[in-house]
């Protein structure tokens, strides 16, 4: 019987994967030169929601053709359509850190909770930026967050341990071909853009801040090993770092006044661009609670950012992250959830206006997706008793109105706050058909989805993909 099944299923099979195959070959036509990844770190749908309700907004990124979903859990753990659909609590189980999120969309590769850049085997993989290098790409990350978190660090280095930054630092900076590493951390700074008197180790150790500092060929790891940096443009020269702090100066490179060949940038400011100002001050409205002046929007870096990428004939692979996104979400903090969702879809936007002046929809393909919902964000008043699939939905009160919902996770203290829901994926471009082809499962409510990792294996394919002109 078993022999009998394996005779008739598999011309089935076989049929429907050549079939996909060729749609999936059609589409592309010619590859696309540039890959844009937006990551909102725990921006789940609500979150996005949230956001257009208070501002009265839909975003351009939503009205795009190509949307369906993503399941975002880690190697070893599942996601059950019927379960998340009929209990309250399924989605506070199994879920993902940034980590191996990252990592899955990164390299194609499901891996553990705080593993980065290393398979289930704890085996190194290649990372999207590696990978683009060999197609001679220009790459870069750029992050609202502390530059060796998890989500830049998926891209561009291979750890076990998330936390260890000075590694990932170390990598980063010394071993990775990256053309732009953009985002917070700075030493020198606290989280209100004040000066310090004593510089901070927690992300970058002194001896690299000294030598980025001084703009040295050599650096030091963290082992203390002495090391010449990378090329970033294949001749294996070494290529320095410009280090970029000032507002002005990251003014003057978005606008093109003046480009340098490798760019880090490290606004003057401590763990976020914004997030963490005012600390003390949570809950106030945005609009009391000005922003850093002295400090880059996200828009800005990316503009900045493109600059520096553009100059490469062969194209760029680029991954934008909206880091704090995910820190708002468990802190529960309604308002400034919003606003970095907010400068986060600025930062979108600014890159479809880049495509539209400064290149095209055949030439590049912008992707815009999280890597797990944080807060378990819901209408109002869900419980375990009332659990119904319409509650999820928020209340739109109105522009500038806190729109009617609540944080799931701050009922439970056991509750890290990260869900197993799946989140919402947009794309546009040249290539956006390769993605489809791995919408293989289905959710009750949601439709088609893919799996975090498809992610990475549908870019690793357009990289490679053979540019038919
Ligand atoms: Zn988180």
């Amino acid at each position: 019987m078993k022999n009998i099944l394996i005779v008739l299923l598999f011309p089935i099979l076989f049929i429907s994967f050549t079939v996909r195959q060729t749609v999936a070959n059609q589409n592309i036509k010619k590859k696309p030169k540039n890959i844009i990844l937006f990551i909102g770190d725990g921006m789940g749908y609500n979150q996005i929601k949230a956001c257009d309700y208070y501002y009265d907004e839909v975003q351009p990124y939503e009205k795009w053709e190509n949307q369906f979903w993503v399941s975002t859990y880690p190697f070893g753990s599942s996601y059950n359509s019927d379960s998340v659909w009929t209990f309250y609590n399924y989605v506070k189980t199994r879920y993902t850190d940034s980590a191996p999120a990252a990592t899955a969309m990164a390299t194609g590769t499901k891996t553990y909770d705080d593993v980065i850049g290393l398979d289930y085997n704890y085996y190194r993989v290649e990372n999207l930026c590696e990978l683009a290098k060999k197609f001679n790409k220009s790459t870069g990350v750029i992050t609202s967050v502390p530059i060796p978190h998890a989500t830049p660090a998926g891209f561009l280095t291979h750890v076990v341990n998330r936390n260890y930054f000075h590694s990932i630092i170390a990598q980063m900076i010394i071993e990775s071909k990256a053309d732009v590493i953009m985002g917070c951390g700075n030493p020198d700074w606290d989280n209100n853009g004040t000066p310090k008197t004593k510089e901070s180790d927690k992300y970058f150790y002194p001896s690299i801040w000294k030598e980025i500092k001084a703009g040295n060929i050599e650096m030091t790891d963290e082992t203390g090993i002495k090391r010449n940096i990378e090329s970033c443009d294949g001749d294996n020269i070494p290529d320095k770092w410009f280090l970029c702090e000032r507002l002005s100066t990251f003014d003057s490179i978005a606008k093109g006044l003046f480009i340098p060949k490798r760019l880090l940038g490290v606004p003057q400011v401590y763990e976020t661009l914004q997030y963490e100002r005012n600390k003390i001050d949570k809950e106030a409205n945005p609009y009391d609670s000005p922003f850093i002046s002295s400090v880059p929007s996200l828009s800005t870096m990316l503009n900045a950012g493109l600059n520096v990428l553009k100059k490469n004939n062969n194209g760029f692979f680029l991954m934008v992250e909206g880091g704090a996104i995910d820190w708002a979400c468990h802190d529960a903090n309604s308002i400034h959830m919003i606003e970095e969702v907010n400068e986060f879809n600025k930062a979108v936007s600014s890159a479809i206006d880049w495509v539209n002046i400064y290149s095209n929809w055949e030439e590049t393909i912008i992707i815009v997706v999280a890597d797990h919902e944080t807060g378990y964000l819901t209408g109002k008043n869900i419980n375990d008793k009332n659990y119904k699939t319409e509650k999820l939905q928020l209340e739109n009160n109105g522009k500038m109105k806190m729109p009617g919902m609540q944080f799931n996770n701050m009922k439970d203290k056991d509750y890290y706050g990260h869900s197993n829901s799946l989140v919402p994926i947009f794309v546009k471009g040249n290539g956006s058909m390769v993605f489809t082809k791995y919408m293989d499962e289905t959710d009750l409510v949601r439709g088609k989805y893919i799996q975090n990792n498809e992610i990475g294996l549908a870019i690793k394919e357009l990289i490679k993909t053979i540019d038919i002109k």
